[in-house]
């Protein structure tokens, strides 16, 4: 057999795949017709216009499906393309080319490219992936106009591992059930839609992998793929397809031992209940993380909601997303961390000075309390949906007692003006990040001032070690088990065991089968995640 070689890109969704290639590389719609004349023009806008309506009602039929095969987050992408198809900024982009006397699929393709281009440029990673979105509903509407059909993936027959330049959501959606063993793509990132779908079927994926290297692979016969460390072989030798099988092995061994944790309580060896919780950046991770066994959210992180758009949410749109995942979660708790971006992380609709340090700039709850605007919403729209769930709150970046009294200030004025109003809100109890090295020097004066505390290692680490924590060449001194960051978790749970209020970990520390034992003996109660990391950590908390 001929080793074509390694393809080395994004680890995108963990798992091992061996498998034949099904290779998807669509061209073009074809737009041979570029120009119209004059007295074309309002027969060509009316085929626009039919195109959109009939590309409408399929997207809305496939996002049904999703909805009624409980992929929630599927049926939102669908959902955000029927957005995008009826645009009024893409039908008057669309509606100019013509009147200059495009056709109507050219523009449209002209149009989606030039959106698309714009998202691309955005630093924003999540934004950034949109870009497909853009081009895959501009196609859609030019097929439906160039009356091609759209042929391949529904018609895969054997289950295979699926190479492709890229993968649109409309791509993956015809993809029948149980035919895709594994993802490899020419372009992509960790939260592109090929990403967070692979991750949602179970299926390993490598992104990224650069549009050279899948063409060589595009003649292969199969693929070998490990998901986890982000790379595939084509045409794999004997023994690298025996060492995936191995590895195939292990994993599915692992998961079924797993098994009996995802939905126990975890208790140590000696009884002490340990609460597992999950880490959520989105309402449609909710279900999801239940299933995994979370037993709560010990982290939401509302951040993506106010970065994933071009202007602030609306106290409504937070509040019916608030209370989805309180509702979700129903008796277990929610913790809401309110927002925390600032320093390197840009937030449309606010204004940011340049600053020269980020990390220790205007982030976290110093900008909050400076912008009212943005923190009483966001308050009010918690305390709303605290009559709907276990909700709680939490303060990012405290390094002050005072930050915590104002903070606390503004929950109660907004809780007064509620009131006022005669709106209904919910009983919320409130906590603080200790993050800072200060928080944790300062426990004692905390506690008393709060119901809980949580302690976020990655930038607990990162403060008390000098160690930016996206700096790859310090890894040897980003570890949550240094003498100085444990000797600050001690403090705090010290603290708390005074005051009679609870610790929990959030930073990536707590799903650390080293580290648990450790954190466990100082005092800490939940351990919160990402939701895949939950049945091994019960598994570890038994054994501790
Ligand atoms: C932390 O700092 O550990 C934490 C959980 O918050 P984030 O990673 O969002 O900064
Ligand atoms: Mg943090």
């Amino acid at each position: 057999m001929e080793l074509r070689g390694r393809l080395t890109g994004i680890a995108a969704s963990e798992g091992v795949a061996v498998g034949p290639v099904f290779v998807h590389a669509p061209g073009e719609p074809r737009t041979e017709r570029q120009s119209i004349t004059e007295d074309e023009v309002p027969r060509e806008l009316e085929r626009f216009e039919a195109a959109v309506e009939a590309v409408v009602p399929k997207l809305s039929a496939t996002a049904q499906k999703m909805r009624e095969a409980g992929n929630e987050d599927e049926a939102a992408i669908f959902e955000a393309h029927i957005e995008l198809a009826g645009d009024p900024e893409l039908a008057e982009g669309v509606a100019g080319r013509v009147r200059g006397l495009q056709s109507p699929e050219a523009a449209v393709l002209a149009v989606g490219e030039e959106y698309a281009g714009l998202f691309a440029g955005m630093e924003d990673s999540y934004m950034a992936a949109r870009a497909d979105d853009v081009r895959d509903v501009a196609r859609q509407i030019a097929v439906e106009m160039t009356g091609e059909a759209e042929a391949g993936l529904e018609a895969l027959e054997v289950p295979s591992i699926i190479l492709a330049p890229a993968l649109a959501p409309s791509d993956t959606a015809r993809v029948p059930r149980g035919m895709a063993l594994g993802f490899v793509t020419a372009e992509g990132s960790k939260t592109s839609h090929v990403s967070i779908m692979a991750r949602s079927m179970g299926v390993p994926a490598v992104v990224g992998v650069g549009g050279a290297a899948l063409e060589e692979a595009f003649g292969a016969d199969t693929v070998a793929l490990d998901g986890g460390q982000g790379y595939a072989i084509a045409d794999p030798d004997p023994e690298t397809v025996a060492e995936m099988e191995r590895r195939q092995a292990e994993l599915e061994a692992e998961r079924l031992s797993l098994e009996e944790y995802r939905h126990k309580e975890a208790r140590t060896s000696g009884g002490r209940r340990i609460e597992v919780s999950a880490n959520l950046g989105s309402s449609t991770e909710a279900e999801g993380a239940l299933e995994w066994g979370a037993e709560g959210v010990g982290l939401f992180r509302t951040e993506f909601l106010f970065m994933e758009r071009d202007e602030l949410p609306s106290e409504e749109e937070q509040y019916e997303v608030y209370s989805r995942v309180a509702a979700a979660f129903g008796e277990k708790p929610v913790i809401f961390r309110t927002l925390d971006v600032g320093g390197d992380k840009d937030l449309p609709g606010v204004e940011q000075p340049a600053e020269e340090n980020p990390f220790l700039g205007w982030r976290g709850i110093r900008m909050c309390l400076e912008v009212p605007e943005l923190f009483k919403p966001q308050l009010r729209a918690l305390l709303r949906a605290a009559a709907h769930g276990n909700v709680k709150t939490m303060f990012p970046m405290i390094a002050t007692a005072d930050e915590v009294h104002a903070a606390r200030a503004v929950l109660e004025e907004c809780r007064k003006e509620l009131a006022a109003q005669g709106t209904q809100t919910g009983p919320m109890e409130v906590g603080v990040m200790i993050e800072t090295p200060a928080a944790a020097l300062c426990a004692r004066e905390l506690a008393p001032e709060v119901d809980f505390f949580s302690v976020g290692t990655n930038d607990l680490v990162q403060y008390t070690l000098a160690a930016d924590r996206g700096n790859e060449r310090l890894g040897h001194l980003q570890s949550a088990g240094h003498p100085a960051v444990l000797e600050l978790i001690r403090l705090t749970c010290q603290a708390a065991e005074e005051a009679g209020i609870w610790v929990g970990v959030c930073g990536e520390a707590a799903a650390d089968p080293d580290l648990m034992p450790r954190l466990i003996e100082l005092g800490v109660k939940e351990l919160s995640m990402s939701a895949p990391s939950i049945p091994r950590a019960k598994k570890a908390i038994s054994e501790v």
